[in-house]
């Protein structure tokens, strides 16, 4: 394709919401194929996805979020490395229903680490409000000079996740 055709291109992507411009933000995230497409799946992650994305609608509140990478796997298999998310999401069966175990602080850079696990796994309904709950309290506590704001990885590096266990589990 020639750089001519962009603009043509972008209005079919967009036809399609294919173009947001949600890139290293919350949404753009790494979700595996899970339950619709994979049957090694113990829970779907698709409809997980759209509920997150529909939580997280506006792009000036993902932009003021900054990067914050989150990962979602449909079983320990973990082809989605949800361990190494700032947020990971792993879908778990429970007497045949789709739970959701959550994570925070992995990291897949230079400085790679695993995610901790947050609590008990939250039904597939609660899955965007928990998402909502962690990110309230990294925005109620990220520190930030007038050049710098500590990302969500470096909160959770200097805080831990209890503040985040408080907030969701109480
Ligand atoms: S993590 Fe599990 S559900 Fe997802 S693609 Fe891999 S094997 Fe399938």
């Amino acid at each position: 394709m020639q750089t001519n055709n962009l603009y043509e291109l972008w209005q079919q992507l967009a036809e399609l919401h294919l173009a947001r411009a949600n890139i290293n933000t919350l949404t753009d995230m790494i979700v595996c194929p899970g339950w619709d497409y994979c049957s090694l799946a113990n829970a779907t992650t698709h409809n997980i996805a759209e509920q997150i994305e529909k939580q997280f609608d506006d792009l000036d509140y993902l932009y003021d979020l900054g990067e914050i990478r989150l990962n979602m796997s449909g079983c320990i298999n973990a082809c989605a490395h949800h361990h190494t998310g700032d947020i990971g999401i792993l879908g778990v069966d429970k007497k045949g229903e789709h739970w959701y175990q959550i994570s925070i602080g992995g990291n897949s850079s230079d400085d790679a680490k695993l995610g901790k696990i947050l609590g008990k796994s939250v039904p597939a309904l609660e899955v965007a409000n928990t998402i909502q709950q962690i990110v309230d309290v990294y925005v109620d506590l990220r520190a930030s000079t007038d050049n710098d704001v500590e990302s969500f990885g470096q909160l959770v590096e200097r805080v831990g996740i209890d503040p985040f266990k408080e907030k969701v589990y109480g």
